[in-house]
């Protein structure tokens, strides 16, 4: 089968296009020791990378695609129940030991969207995502950690990166962000080259190298500490990476009842302090 779609790693230049804005974090947690990819496993060496927390952590799509596969024992050796995403181009992602899923089988899925949840179900020792990618087909697996760092995520947690060309919720927050802080932009989901250049202007003006990339030292400078009562463009940005999380809010800039209660909610499920006030920890949780 040719593998349209999935290009080689022919050079950095390359490299730096795959952090689109298309990949996302699946689960927040921290990885066990012999959870690594390659591990030892019996007769075969371990398939993925585990991210722990506690069961009814949210588990969410690593990228868009349709669940073909949802159940147990759905992928040889594995056991528990798990889902399968294909996104297209031989590409999949795994995730394994759930305690409930949130979708059906043949659904539709965008990235960030909330598809299940962290448990212990199947041979585990406890509540963790078993977390797969395969690239080149179902079964021919790869490296998770290096596979979403490429994609400019950090898997279990952490700032994400987002570069020129990148498309979709991350970029539309960016985009609101960067017009809070004094340069009007539309809030299309397109990092093109009016909105690169205008995070090279706040960069410079921060310190920062002026790049255009917005990874985890442009953020922490670029968010804002939001809570109930706060309106505006910066709170438009907050919306729009909750609903990519599957909130379902009006994007009005208004951080009224409803966000409130959306802010808590994120919060309860990715095991963060639960305040309702969206700070940095929870910004590179939304955005991650
Ligand atoms: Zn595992």
């Amino acid at each position: 089968m040719a593998l349209t779609g999935v290009p080689a790693l022919t050079s950095s230049a390359w490299a730096a296009t795959l952090k689109d804005g298309r990949w996302c974090n699946p689960a927040r947690g921290y990885f066990p020791a012999g959870g690594y990819y390659g591990a030892p496993r019996g007769p075969y060496p371990h398939a993925g990378q585990d991210v722990t927390n506690s069961t009814g952590t949210a588990v969410y799509a690593a990228a868009a695609g349709t669940v073909v596969r949802r159940g147990t024992g759905i992928l040889s050796g594995r056991t528990g129940n798990g889902l399968v995403i294909a996104h297209g181009g031989g590409r999949y992602t795994y995730y394994g030991h759930l305690s409930a899923f949130r979708i059906p089988l043949n659904a539709k899925v965008a990235a960030g969207q909330r598809i299940a949840d962290m448990g212990a179900t199947g041979h585990v020792t406890g509540p963790h995502l078993h977390f797969e990618t395969h690239s080149g087909g179902l079964g021919s697996t790869v490296n998770p950690v290096s596979y979403l760092a490429a994609r400019g995520v950090d898997l279990g947690g952490g700032w994400p990166a987002i570069s020129p060309g990148a498309v979709g919720a991350t970029v539309k927050a960016i985009q609101y962000l960067i017009t809070r802080r004094g340069t009007t932009l539309v809030a299309d989901g397109n990092y093109g080259s009016v909105s690169v250049n205008a995070v090279k202007k706040f960069q410079s003006s921060r310190g920062l190298v002026a790049d255009g990339q917005v990874g985890p030292k442009t953020w922490p400078s670029l968010v804002y500490s939001l809570r109930r009562g706060s309106s505006g463009a910066h709170v438009r940005g907050l919306q729009v990476v909750l609903n990519k999380h599957s909130a379902g809010l009006a994007v009005d800039g208004d951080f009224g009842a409803v966000t409130n209660s959306a802010v808590r909610a994120y919060q309860s499920v990715n095991r963060l302090v639960v305040d309702g006030r969206s700070g940095p920890k929870s910004w590179e949780a939304l955005v991650g």
